[in-house]
């Protein structure tokens, strides 16, 4: 069972290279952008590939906040309002 040895050890590498991504706060696309149907505040992703949140009325700017990482189910907690968000794993 050499391959799938090897296998699991590139699957193990790859889930470890994802948490470094993660912990460098890069967006690793697991997952659709989160939107808040409450207040409309809108993830998007900056260059650098890092999250960001912006409002309807102002597209560029950065709000700063920033969803939570949503749970196993895809819901998150909005930072602006506090509703609760549901995104798509993929
Ligand atoms: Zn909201």
């Amino acid at each position: 069972m050499a391959e799938f040895d090897a296998l699991h050890k590139l699957a193990n590498r790859l889930q470890a290279l994802k948490k470094q991504a993660k912990a460098l706060g890069m967006f690793i696309n697991d997952r659709e952008f989160l939107e808040c149907p409450n207040c409309v505040l809108k993830e998007s992703l900056a260059s650098e590939n890092t999250l960001y949140t912006y409002r309807y009325v102002a597209i560029d700017d950065d709000t700063g906040l920033h969803f939570p990482e949503s749970d196993e189910d895809g819901k998150s907690v909005c930072p602006e309002c506090g509703a609760t968000v549901k995104g798509e794993w993929l």
